[in-house]
Order: structure tokens, then C-alpha cells, then sequence
């Protein structure tokens, strides 16, 4: 048996004696959905967590809205852009080789490795006792980690008797690809068998509904996976109770993202070449003959620039600095008058502007003069956001309004928290606060570019599918915001409208540090 041979089974740990606590991570998890299957009574493991613990209506994601880069702040309290890394893949102008970071594929054991030193995580901050996870790569410091990946569907596991607690699931076997299922099953299965070690971390991935999406979009299949979770959920649950533990574990359901379905793919090299004679790399989707990320600078000498996408709906702009000799040309982000006077063999151009023209795109982001950042929405819309020195964030529309914000809030200095009040029934919640992280990093692109509803901008990108049917990485609300539950023993049932998912992992870790009743 596979798993009967990893000596960590056997392993022993010191005794957990204070608090506890698991999160169930379910990726690509619909808000709207999550609602209308909750309002049809589909979800009733989530209802019962939700009537006894807390409900945040709007979850906050990070940006860019990325699988396993999302789930760093849950298990720091940190906003993911503090992690070192800056997405499932990102150029890094720094190094000497191996400068297109991407974490898909074999290179996936490359993300613990980037990420900062400085920050600890809740698995290394509760060293020397067990802590395990199951199905995530974002687990520096885990002590048991499992990973049953796509090739373990079919696998037949010990102790299947994980059926005997499944209540009748009517969706099982009835689509196309029941193996999402199984995998989910199976991978519970494992779950149980950490959980009855007692980790003072569990985490647990449900990464079915992100690729259902990805390759089908929102089809009955998704709320069927969503349904089998929320079962799933119960099983452990009930375990939770029968091994004595709830009077410790704290329970917790978030996501990483949204979904956003599309129906048309766009290849941005090519547009860009035929619209400005700019050639550009496309740093290719996953990796899957290597674990080694190593390639050269030069093997870029021949491109103008280098282009990084994100879950589809998003993408990082690196140009090269026409003005240098190719061995330092790629080494630092451009001055934006630069950006804004780009020398083509066509002319110069003004960079952003001419993104801003692709009706494909939406946000087109960049930096500003005096440190601020421009924010585009088409030709009609630019915005710029600066920060001042107690760190609150404005807004300031020098035409149009490219956030789509209420004019209440235009031109004036707010918080992070009022920015969140603020802003979360808008298109895009909090967006002005993760935009302000994200492009404050060195390692960030010249521009950072977002897609329209229903367009990504991975044409023929993927493996064996090609197209992709829906996708993240974006800040529209649909994948922006997402659905929290979490119950800790003893607290009262509540409602939340918003928070953030680095205010999520504060929660975690303070419970944690707290001593159980
Ligand atoms: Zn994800």
C-alpha cells in the first residue's frame, strides 16, 4: 500500500496539551454559489457550522488570486505579498538564473524554498508536536505531509470504512468525471488517520472545485463537488467529536480565490507583437520534466519582455530596459517614464496606455511618478493610488473611475479598514488595498494586468485542455471575495460582512496561543 509504507504514521510527537486547530481549505470556492446551494438547504455540514460559529460573508483573497500563494495568510496572519514570493508564478530580476519562479509542476517544492525566513507559520511555530496537511505545497516546517495528487484517484487506500460515515450522497458517479470524487474521498480518508494523531495543526485542501472550474466552468459538477465536501466536512467532524477533541479544535472553512467562467481566450504575446512590434516571452504553465528552475537570463536575450500569468485572469508585464546592454537589461524594474515612452521600432510609445486600448484587458496597472500607482480601466479611466505616512491609502481619479468606487471615498485618505468597509459591495472589494501591497513589491512587474469578465489571457496554455473554461487571479468580486466559516469551541454563533484572510490567520494563531478551558 502506498501510504501504509510512509514511516511518518509511526512517528511520534510530543503530546499536544493546548488548543488545536484545523482548516479546511476548499480551492476556488464561488460566493454565489456557496449562497444559493446553502439557500437550497445542499450545504447542511456548513449550515450547522455556520448557525454555531462565526459566518464572514466576504472573505478577502490575496492578490493575485492564486492557489497555495492564497493560503499563506491564513497560516501567518501576514498578507500574502510578505510571503517572498509573489504568486504560483513571478519573474525574480534578481537572481543570476532561474528567474521565472513558477511553482506548477514539479517545481512546486521550489515555492517553500522562496518564501521568506522572517515570517514563521503556524506548522513551524508549533514545533516539536505533529502537525500534518493534506494536498498543499504551502506547508514550510508541516511535520506529515501528504500530497495524493491526480495519479492516486484510482488508488485504493486502507480503511475505507470512511463510506460507512458518508451519508447518501446523491451526486456520486452521476458525471463526467466521478474520479474528482473519489480523489476527495480518499483523500478524507488520509485526513482521519492524521486527525487521530491529534495535530495542533490540520490542514486539509479540497482542490477538486478549482480544477472542475478550470476545465469545465461552473457545471452541475461543481455543485456537486461542493455538496460532497460539505459531507465530507461532517465525517470529520463527527470524528473530531469521537476522538474527544472538540472541547480544543478549533474548525475552519475558507478559500483561496473564486471562479470566474470564460469563454474566450486571449494570447497577449501575440496581440502585443502585431499592436507594437514588442516581442515577448511566455513564461510556459507548469513544469513537468524538472524539478529545477535554472534557465539563464540570456535565454531571454531575443524578447523585449517577459509575461507571467496568474490563474488565467491575471498577468505581470516584465520589460527589459531598452537603454542597457542586455547583461543588466533585465535587472530592475523600469522608471515609469520610461514605461511611458517605451522606444519601438515603430516609435515610442506609451506602454500602459496602449494596454489600456486591448478591450480584453480590464485594470492595467503600473507604476506612477512620486511612488503612486496608475491604475487603468480602458482609455477612459486612470486612476492614481498613493500612501501616505500612517499608511493610509488614497484614491484619486484624474479621469474617470477605473475601481468603479463611490464618489464618497474619492480623493481622500482612508484606512485598510475603512477601505474594506467601504468598498465591499463593490465590483472590486478591497481591491485598492491588495493593488497597494502587491505593486509596492520590487519583485512585481512593470505592469500587472487583470482581464475582462469572461476573457483569460492563457490562449492554448495548458496541458492536454488547451483552453481553459473559467479561471482566477484577477480582483473582480466574483473571485475576490469568498465565503469563511469558522467555529472555535466555546464562542458564540455571529456574522461577519467582511474580512480580511490575513485577519483570518491572526484568528487562528491567537487561538492557538490561547489555553483551552
Ligand atoms: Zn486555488
Amino acid at each position: 500500500m502506498l501510504f501504509s509504507s510512509d514511516p511518518e504514521w509511526d512517528k511520534s510527537y510530543p503530546p499536544v496539551s493546548g488548543n488545536t486547530v484545523t482548516v479546511f481549505l476548499i480551492d476556488g470556492l464561488s460566493g454565489s454559489l456557496f449562497e444559493s446551494e446553502m439557500k437550497a438547504g445542499r450545504l447542511p455540514v456548513l449550515r450547522s457550522m455556520m448557525a454555531t460559529g462565526t459566518y464572514v460573508k466576504n472573505g478577502i483573497c490575496s492578490f493575485p488570486t492564486m492557489t497555495g500563494y492564497g493560503y499563506y495568510p491564513f497560516i501567518t496572519g501576514k498578507d500574502a505579498t510578505e510571503s517572498g514570493i509573489l504568486g504560483l508564478r513571478w519573474f525574480d530580476r534578481s537572481r543570476q538564473g532561474g528567474n521565472f519562479r513558477n511553482y506548477v509542476g514539479r517545481t512546486n517544492l521550489n515555492m517553500n524554498d522562496d518564501i521568506t525566513d522572517t515570517i514563521r507559520n503556524v506548522f513551524e511555530m508549533s514545533q516539536p508536536h505533529y502537525t500534518a496537511s493534506i494536498n498543499t505545497f504551502m506547508n514550510k516546517g508541516v511535520a506529515h505531509n501528504i500530497k495524493t495528487g491526480w495519479s492516486h484517484t484510482t488508488a485504493k487506500y486502507e480503511g475505507r470504512g470512511i463510506f460507512r460515515w458518508l451519508r447518501a450522497v446523491p451526486v456520486l458517479g452521476r458525471y463526467m468525471a466521478p474520479d474528482h470524487f473519489e480523489h476527495e474521498t480518499n483523500a478524507m480518508d488520509l485526513a482521519l488517520r492524521q486527525l487521530a494523531k491529534n495535530p495542533r495543526v490540520h490542514w486539509v485542501t479540497f482542490p477538486s472545485p478549482d480544477a472542475a472550474n478550470h476545465v469545465f466552468g461552473t457545471t452541475a459538477m461543481y455543485t456537486g463537488l461542493l455538496h460532497h465536501i460539505d459531507s465530507l466536512i461532517g465525517v470529520y467532524i463527527s470524528e473530531t467529536r469521537r476522538l474527544g477533541q472538540q472541547q480544543t479544535r478549533m474548525i475552519a472553512v475558507v478559500s483561496d480565490h473564486g471562479i470566474s467562467d470564460v469563454d474566450d481566450n486571449l494570447d497577449f504575446s501575440k496581440w502585443l507583437a502585431a499592436e507594437t512590434g514588442l516581442l515577448t516571452e511566455r513564461g510556459k504553465s507548469v513544469h513537468i520534466l524538472s524539478p529545477e528552475l535554472d534557465a539563464p537570463l540570456s535565454d531571454y536575450d531575443g524578447f523585449d519582455g517577459f509575461f507571467v500569468i496568474n490563474g488565467n485572469l491575471a498577468g505581470y508585464l516584465y520589460m527589459k530596459d531598452p537603454l542597457q546592454p542586455s547583461h543588466t537589461a533585465w535587472r530592475h524594474n523600469l522608471p515609469p517614464e520610461l514605461l511611458e515612452a517605451y522606444p519601438t521600432a515603430r516609435g515610442t510609445i506609451n506602454l500602459p496606455e496602449v494596454l489600456s486600448k486591448n478591450p480584453k484587458l480590464e485594470l492595467v496597472i503600473s507604476r506612477g511618478k512620486s511612488g503612486r500607482i496608475s491604475i487603468r480601466n480602458g482609455p477612459e479611466n486612470l486612476a492614481e493610488i498613493d500612501m501616505d505616512a500612517a499608511g493610509r491609502i488614497l484614491y484619486h481619479p484624474v479621469c474617470g473611475n477605473p475601481l468603479l468606487y463611490p464618489e464618497t471615498v474619492h480623493d481622500t485618505f482612508l484606512s485598510k479598514s475603512e477601505w474594506l468597509d467601504k468598498t465591499l459591495d463593490s465590483e472590486f472589494p478591497y481591491a485598492i488595498v491588495r493593488i497597494w501591497q502587491l505593486m509596492s513589491k520590487p519583485g512585481i512587474g512593470d505592469v500587472v494586468l487583470t482581464s475582462r469578465k469572461g476573457v483569460d489571457l492563457a490562449y492554448d496554455y495548458e496541458m492536454f485542455v488547451g483552453n481553459y473554461k473559467g479561471g482566477h487571479g484577477g480582483l473582480r468580486r466574483e473571485i475576490l471575495s469568498v465565503p469563511f466559516i469558522y467555529s472555535i469551541p466555546g464562542g458564540k454563533p455571529g456574522v461577519l460582512n467582511g474580512m480580511t484572510n490575513e485577519r483570518m490567520g491572526e484568528i487562528i494563531i491567537r487561538h492557538l496561543n490561547e489555553r483551552p478551558e
